[in-house]
């Protein structure tokens, strides 16, 4: 079958929904389910592709965001290493602002959606943490620096 799974995740992947049938992931632009021979509504399709390409979205920021996170450990760790403090405290000043704008800006792209996706409620589980820790390591660079 030339549709098979892409290798890349992180393609984007508009155009691809599950059937409501089956739960299989079909191309949004056929008439019927290539596993189940439910018939598909192209409008429903559609509108369910498009949610399913959001929540990949969701899912992959949410990935970025918790490297980012870690990240501020990273360049904590440096300021210890000689000749490294000022990378140390330029890359955990930034993360320090720019994590808590990207949790936000995650929120604002992403709260409206409703679907019971494990991968999703693990990448919003992950937000949530990463925003409570961000919004305490701003306020204590706010307080301490
Ligand atoms: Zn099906």
């Amino acid at each position: 079958m030339a549709n098979s799974l892409s290798l890349t995740s992180s393609n984007n992947n508009a155009g691809i929904f599950e059937c409501p049938n089956c739960k299989q992931t079909i191309d949004a632009s056929s008439t019927q389910c290539r596993f189940c021979s439910a018939a598909i509504d192209p409008v429903a399709a559609e509108a369910a592709a498009e949610k399913m390409s959001k929540v990949n979205q969701a899912c992959s920021d949410a990935s970025f965001l918790r490297t980012m996170a870690i990240s501020i450990f990273v360049f904590l760790g440096l300021i210890f290493v000689p000749f490294l403090t000022w990378l140390g405290m330029l890359g955990s000043y930034f993360l320090a602002l720019a994590v808590p704008f990207m949790s936000v800006r995650w929120w604002v792209k992403f709260h409206s959606i409703r679907v019971d996706d494990r991968d999703f409620n693990r990448a919003k589980t992950t937000v949530i943490v990463i925003s409570v820790l961000g919004g305490l390591n701003l306020l204590r660079f706010i307080v301490f620096r």
